[in-house]
């Protein structure tokens, strides 16, 4: 657990997938700084008076553990928080709804039979858990700007705030069969996958190598489904920078 001092001087991590999802967090950034490191753009600054480094994370595992990595061993981040978005895997997960995860698995590791699927193989461990306190935070961030979004008449009708596992994996997925079979094995194993994404099980792992405390929201851009590729790019254009600016400013007023 990091000191009550560092905290104070050590810059936090907002980490997004896309530039599209960082935009809005670079629009409200106070005296920018721009180092470039490990082929990426780091972004440091103040945002809500407090130190921030803003960071892409690129698209996909090994992609995410890279920028992860070089966030806590090059810029001596304690914190990160993810913003962006996922596909709608569980009943009732809604374009438009946020998940905060409590914890993450990779869908598309296999090891078996050497190890038993799912399982990181070495680390005798299926799930990776993101931390409590961020995460409480970031619930009532996304609430609060859910909230926010439909008094501005921009919001998605009924759109809730849930709370639970996200699957990663080098995939985006695309398919209403292969979505529901991806559910439904998931399920089997015990593993009740609320949204699908493609990076946040690295940063997750890498974050445990180093005790660094982590938290992720994700926006519904689409349902996995056979519409995915259409539902993804206009929500992400037209409304995933809007949510995570509005969330992050809450999430660090109340840090
Ligand atoms: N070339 C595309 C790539 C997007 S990949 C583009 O830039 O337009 C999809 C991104 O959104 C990833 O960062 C992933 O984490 C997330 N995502 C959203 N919906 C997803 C889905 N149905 N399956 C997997 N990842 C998804």
């Amino acid at each position: 657990m990091p000191l009550a001092s560092d905290l104070v001087t050590s810059p936090i991590a907002i980490l997004s997938a896309l530039p599209q999802e960082q935009r809005g967090l670079m629009e409200l950034l106070q005296r920018p700084r721009k180092v470039i490191h490990a082929s990426r753009d780091f972004w440091l600054g103040d945002l809500h008076g407090q130190p921030v480094v803003l960071a892409l994370s690129k698209i996909g595992k090994v992609a995410a553990a890279t920028t992860t990595t070089a966030l806590i061993e090059r810029f001596g981040v304690l914190r990160i928080v993810f913003t962006g978005v996922a596909g709608g895997l569980g009943h009732g997960v809604k374009v438009g709804d946020v998940v905060v995860a409590t914890d993450f698995v990779q869908h598309d590791l296999d090891a078996s039979p050497l190890f038993p699927r799912y399982q990181v193989p070495l680390y005798g461990k299926t799930r990776f858990h993101c931390d409590a306190v961020l995460s409480a935070l970031l619930f009532e961030a996304s609430c609060h700007a859910l909230a926010h979004e439909s008094r501005m008449a921009h919001g998605f009708a009924g759109a809730c705030v849930h709370q639970g596992l996200i699957a990663s994996g080098d995939r985006f997925v695309s398919g209403a069969d292969e979505s529901r079979r991806l559910r439904d094995l998931m399920a089997r194993a015990g593993h009740d996958v609320l949204a699908v994404e493609m990076e946040g099980a690295a940063v997750a792992q890498v974050c445990m190598d180093y005790g660094v405390p982590f938290a992720v929201m994700r926006t519904i851009s689409d349902r996995a489904d056979d519409s995915a590729h259409i539902d993804f790019p206009s929500f992400v254009d037209a409304v995933a920078s809007r949510y995570a600016r509005v969330v992050i400013e809450r999430f660090l007023s109340k840090l």
